[in-house]
């Protein structure tokens, strides 16, 4: 099966999802993540397009957003974790998050993850793009 029959496998799937993303399975592109109003999604070829921006056309995701948004495939569809990107050799374990891939916000303030304490709300961590490092060089 090549990525494409996959995608558009996930997609057709997607389609007849509960959740917000049976609305938002259409035009071919699997949607990977909603940001309440801009959806990501990710295209048979294997790329980022952001939609439902504004009023314009779908665009290309920045790299950062990539990274963001294939880590949110990687989760979402386990067939698709081989997209997440690899952690390169000049990387080191984010600062921020330690590794997690997303903190923990308290009063809308980021606070330190308390271990073996699931917080009430998190957002991914906005440092690393929720991959958990950052490249140091
Ligand atoms: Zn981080």
């Amino acid at each position: 099966m090549t990525n494409a029959e996959l995608i558009d496998r996930l997609i057709e799937e997607a389609a007849h999802a509960l959740d917000w993303r049976g609305n938002c399975a259409t035009s071919g592109r699997l949607p990977v993540f909603n940001l309440w109003g801009p959806v990501m999604y990710l295209t048979p070829d294997g790329e980022v397009v952001i939609d439902h921006e504004d009023d314009g056309p779908a665009r290309l995701a920045e790299p950062a957003e990539r990274d963001f948004a294939l880590a949110r495939a990687a989760e979402q569809y386990p067939e698709l974790a081989y997209l997440k990107p690899p952690k390169p050799p000049n990387s080191a374990t984010c600062s921020l998050c330690c590794g997690r891939g997303r903190v923990a916000v308290s009063q809308w303030a980021i606070v330190p993850w308390q271990d073996g304490q699931e917080p009430r709300s998190f957002v991914y961590c906005p440092k690393c793009n929720s991959l958990g490092w950052t490249v140091t060089g």
